[in-house]
């Protein structure tokens, strides 16, 4: 069995012994007779699953008694609608357009409420993330909406802004699980889970309590934080596979890599690797600014593009697949997330150095 190093940047690699241990529990899942996937939501043992996945993110992430784990589907973009949906009162919000995500984000809240742009880096196709005035975020928004890390052009938030009183809502479906952020600091985290917690079908947000309860009546009732909130994401049937995999890759973590501060450290190794090459390379560029470097999603050209794409295609036909950048920005992406190994990055530079070598 000949498996590749994956650099898509979602859904992406899990890590290997994850899918050992779903392979080996597939037809019986602890003497139960059946596959995880056949089990009711309902029953006992799917029941120690769901708990145990929202204990295991609770440890793992040091979530506060007072937020809620929701369990959802309709992926991050079903947040750019359900955010501004249960968490409009006044009818405003702040929003940082820093990429595609950002910016989906904004232009679904403008649906619901008055969406104001208080920063913009498309100036420079989102190669930075822009500065913040303070004086121009409103002391009365609803929320105050940020992409954490922006997949497509990789990026990240090195800093957080103060928003006061305004609730810090984060899209970081690209960075969560990453490394240790404290929770307090946000009213709302949600995230797609098929990059670092799991497959596509999961939905996970993490919200403080005070913000759910508010959205008015024609809200509908898959759209309403409280639903879920109040059924244990038990209201309809959860994403039940996915869920037992992301348990499964929180225990990854927990025993395999040493927690988040553990799995930082070995990301910051993986990226300073292959941003040292990048930098040293006559041949490959990394296209953003070095103070704004995501540690899961690293761009980078040739600056001709044909022979990026002969880049792309050799090193697929190498066994390191999807290098192809966002088909808006073209280039190559390496998203070297949780599950990609060390080793990956090190074949690929060295990949890269040869590649260098024949081409440069
Ligand atoms: N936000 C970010 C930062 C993303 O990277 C993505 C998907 N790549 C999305 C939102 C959209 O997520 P979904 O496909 O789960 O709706």
């Amino acid at each position: 069995m000949a498996r590749v190093y994956n650099f898509s940047a979602g859904p992406s690699m899990l890590p290997e012994a994850v899918l050992r241990r779903a392979a080996d529990e597939m037809l019986d899942y602890g003497g139960s007779g059946q596959s995880v996937m056949e089990m009711s939501h309902r029953s006992k043992e799917y029941g120690e699953i769901i708990g145990g996945c929202e204990a295991l993110l609770r440890s793992t992430m040091g979530i506060p008694d007072n937020y809620k784990v929701l369990f959802l589907q309709g992926g991050a973009s079903s947040q750019f609608a359900m955010v501004p949906l249960n968490l409009r009162k006044g009818g405003k919000a702040d929003f940082v357009l820093t990429g595609q995500w950002a910016k989906k984000a904004h232009s679904e809240a403008k649906k619901f409420l008055c969406a104001n742009v208080v920063a913009d880096s498309s100036d420079k196709t989102f190669s930075y993330i822009p500065k913040l005035d303070p004086q121009k975020f409103d002391p009365d928004a609803d929320y105050f909406h940020i992409c954490y890390n922006n997949t497509i052009y990789g990026t990240r938030f090195h800093a957080l802004p103060d928003t006061g009183k305004v609730p810090l809502v984060a899209d970081m479906s690209s960075c969560i699980l990453s490394e240790p952020v404290d929770v307090s600091r946000f009213g709302v985290i949600y995230a797609g889970a098929q990059k670092n917690m799991g497959p596509a079908g999961l939905t996970v947000v993490i919200i403080r309590e005070d913000l759910i309860g508010n959205a008015d009546e024609s809200v509908p009732t898959m759209f309403n934080y409280k639903t879920h909130a109040d059924n244990d994401s038990m209201y309809n049937t959860p994403p039940t596979y996915a869920i037992y995999i992301c348990k499964l890759v929180l225990e990854w973590l927990r025993d395999e890599m040493g927690g988040l501060s553990g799995m930082k450290a070995q990301n910051e190794r993986k990226a300073g690797m292959f941003y040292d090459y990048l930098d040293s390379s006559a041949l490959f560029k990394g296209t953003v600014d070095k103070a704004d470097r995501s540690l899961m999603n690293i761009p980078f050209v040739t600056g001709d593009e044909e022979l990026d794409k002969k880049f792309v295609k050799e090193a697929a036909a190498a066994g390191f697949v999807n290098l192809k950048g966002h088909r808006s920005v073209g280039g190559m992406r390496a998203s070297i997330y949780n599950a990609m190994p060390v080793e990956g990055v090190i074949k690929l530079i060295e990949f890269m150095k040869e590649f260098e070598r024949q081409n440069g």
